[in-house]
C-alpha cells in the first residue's frame, strides 16, 4: 500500500494560507508535491479526498535557528537536566549501559549540579560503579565542566598533553578526581567529540528530524561546523537529500574560501558575538545587575566583524551571527552601517535580545532580518526569573516582539535547539504569553514568524513558508483553530505531499 498519497484532495474547517490577503480555504488539491489549487467549494476532480472536518490547516513550520547535531546527539546518549538526585542520575546513567557498549565510550548532557539536592559534582569513583569498561564524560549544562571516569580519564591522560596540567582538580589523597575545568576540560571535550563516528553523526541528523517532525517542523535551518570542525557541515551536505525535512545549514566558520567550496550560499551562526545572560557574558552598555563593574565580553573587534561581513556581502554570503546583548547587537549594527548599502542577501542577528527603541530603528533602517527563540522568556523571563536576576529592570527589554515587527523588521524565529525544544507550538505560545504584556504579539504574528518569515530568511519566501498555487505541499494538521488557541496538538504532518509520520 502506497501510504504516502501524491495526487488527492485534503480538507479541514479551516486551511490558514497566511499568504498576503491572510485568505483562509477550506480544500486544497496536492499534485506532485505542490498546492495545485485551493477552495471554498469541492472541486470536481476524481482524487483520493482527505477529511479533516474538525481541524484546521497551517503551512509546516520553519525552525529557523536550531543545532542539529548536539539536538540528535542528546537524542541517542543521556541526557540529565530535570535530574534532583545523584540517585536519578545514576539510574539514567546504568540504564544506557547498553549505548557505552554499543558505541565504546558514554557520553551524559545537561549534568546542573545546583539542580540536584548533593549540590555537588560527582567523584569518578562514583561514576566508576555505574559504568567502568568504557569512557564517560558528564558534562555540566553550560559546557564549561565536566567530570570524567577513570577509564575516561585514563584515556585523556594517555594523550600526555602539557595542557591537561591546567584544569584538573585532585582530592584530599592528592588523586584526580574525574573533574575537569578550563584547559584541560576543553581538550576533554574536543577528544569525546573526536569520538563521534560519521555514521553515530549522520544517526544524530535522522534523531533530530525525527524530533523536529514530531512537532510539525518541515524546514529546519541549522548552525554546524566550528574553525576547527570541518566534517560535520560536510556529513550534512552529503545526506540532506536523504533526510525526511529539508536541512538548511548556516557553517560556522569565517572561513570564507571553505564555505564556497561546498558550494553554500550562507556563513555563520552561532558565531559568538557575546556570550549569554547566564554565563554574565552577554554584553551589555550597563553593568550586569548582579555583578556590578562586569559588562560582559565582546569576541570580537570592529574591525575583525566588519572585515567578515564584507567579505561575504562581497562573495554573496548570507551571514548570521549570536548577538544577545545590547552592546553586542550595537557592534553588529555599527560594522554594518559602515558599508552596507542594500541588504540584498538578507543578513540575519540571530536571538537579538536586548533591545533599544535607538537600535531596534537602526536595525530596520539597515533592512536586517532578526532571528528570536521566544522559548527563552517562557523559561528565564519575567518577574523572578533568570533575566530578572541578571539585568535588574531591563528585564522587561528583552524580546520586545511587538516593538520589532510594528517597526517593520522581518522577525524569524526559532528554538536554538537543544538549548530549548524544537516546538514551534511553544515558540508561538511563549510569544503570545510574552511576560512583559507590550512586548505580546498576536497568534497571527507569531505563527507567521514560525513559516512564512523563516521562509523570508532563508530567501524561500517563493517556495515555501505559505499556502499557495504551485508552492510547495508542506503543511500541518492541526487540532485546535492556532488563531484562537495557542494550546494545540500536531495531528498530521505532510512535506511535500507526502504524510510524514512520528
Ligand atoms: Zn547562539
Ligand atoms: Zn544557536
Amino acid at each position: 500500500m502506497n501510504l504516502n498519497k501524491h495526487e488527492f484532495i485534503i480538507n479541514a474547517k479551516k486551511i490558514y494560507t497566511l499568504d498576503s490577503s491572510n485568505n483562509i480555504y477550506n480544500t486544497m488539491l496536492i499534485e506532485d508535491g505542490k498546492i495545485k489549487e485551493l477552495s471554498n467549494h469541492l472541486l470536481p476532480y476524481k482524487h483520493e479526498k482527505i477529511s479533516y472536518p474538525d481541524k484546521y490547516i497551517v503551512p509546516g513550520f520553519i525552525d529557523s535557528h536550531t543545532h542539529i547535531l548536539g539536538t540528535g546527539l542528546q537524542q541517542v546518549f543521556p541526557e540529565v537536566s530535570s535530574a534532583q538526585s545523584f540517585e536519578e542520575i545514576f539510574d539514567k546513567i546504568s540504564a544506557a549501559s547498553n549505548i557505552a557498549q554499543e558505541y565504546g565510550f558514554l557520553v551524559v548532557y545537561n549534568f546542573e549540579p545546583d539542580n540536584t539536592k548533593e549540590r555537588r559534582y560527582p567523584h569518578r569513583r562514583e561514576l566508576d560503579r555505574l559504568i567502568k569498561d568504557y569512557a564517560m564524560l558528564l558534562y555540566r549544562i553550560d559546557g564549561h565542566s565536566g567530570v570524567l571516569n577513570t577509564k575516561g580519564l585514563e584515556q585523556v591522560l594517555e594523550t600526555k598533553d602539557k595542557i591537561l596540567e591546567r584544569g584538573i582538580e585532585y582530592d584530599e589523597h592528592k588523586e584526580p578526581t574525574g573533574i575537569l575545568r578550563g584547559k584541560a576540560y576543553e581538550f576533554t571535550a574536543r577528544f569525546f567529540n573526536n569520538k563521534f563516528s560519521p555514521e553515530l553523526r549522520i544517526q544524530a541528523f535522522e534523531k533530530a528530524c525525527g524530533l523536529a517532525i514530531k512537532h510539525g517542523v518541515t524546514t529546519m535551518i541549522t548552525m554546524l561546523g566550528t574553525e576547527v570542525d570541518n566534517i560535520t557541515c560536510e556529513l550534512l551536505l552529503q545526506v540532506q537529500d536523504k533526510l525526511p525535512i529539508e536541512v538548511i545549514p548556516f557553517y560556522q566558520t569565517k572561513d570564507i574560501e571553505r564555505v564556497k567550496k561546498l558550494n553554500l550560499s550562507r556563513i555563520g551562526g552561532c558565531i559568538l558575538i557575546d556570550g549569554s545572560f547566564g554565563s554574565h557574558t552577554a554584553a551589555l552598555i550597563e553593568d550586569y545587575t548582579d555583578e556590578p563593574n562586569n559588562k560582559g565580553v565582546l569576541y570580537l573587534t570592529d574591525q575583525e566583524l566588519t572585515n567578515f561581513y564584507q567579505e561575504s556581502d562581497a562573495n554573496g554570503l548570507q551571514t548570521a551571527v549570536h548577538a544577545i546583548g545590547d552592546r553586542a547587537i550595537e557592534q553588529v549594527v555599527r560594522c554594518f552601517e559602515s558599508f552596507l548599502k542594500d541588504n540584498r542577501l538578507r543578513h540575519r542577528i540571530e536571538h537579538c535580545e536586548l533591545l533599544n527603541d535607538d537600535l531596534i530603528k537602526r536595525i530596520r533602517d539597515l533592512g536586517l532580518v532578526v532571528c528570536v527563540q521566544p522559548a527563552f522568556e517562557n523559561y528565564w523571563g519575567g518577574a523572578g526569573k533568570m533575566y530578572k536576576e541578571r539585568l535588574g529592570e531591563r528585564w522587561q527589554k528583552t524580546n520586545p516582539l511587538n516593538k520589532l515587527i510594528n517597526s517593520g523588521i522581518l522577525v524569524a524565529a526559532g528554538s536554538d535547539a537543544p538549548i530549548t525544544p524544537i516546538d514551534p507550538l511553544l515558540g508561538i505560545s511563549s510569544a503570545v504569553n510574552h511576560p512583559n504584556p507590550e512586548h505580546r504579539i498576536s497568534c497571527l504574528y507569531a505563527l507567521q514568524m514560525f513559516t512564512k518569515n523563516g521562509a523570508y530568511a532563508i530567501c524561500a519566501e517563493n517556495r515555501i513558508g505559505i499556502l499557495k498555487e504551485n508552492y510547495q505541499a508542506d503543511f500541518v494538521v492541526l487540532d485546535n483553530d492556532p488563531l484562537e488557541n495557542t494550546a494545540n496538538k500536531i495531528c498530521r504532518v505532510y512535506k511535500k505531499g507526502n504524510q510524514l509520520y512520528f
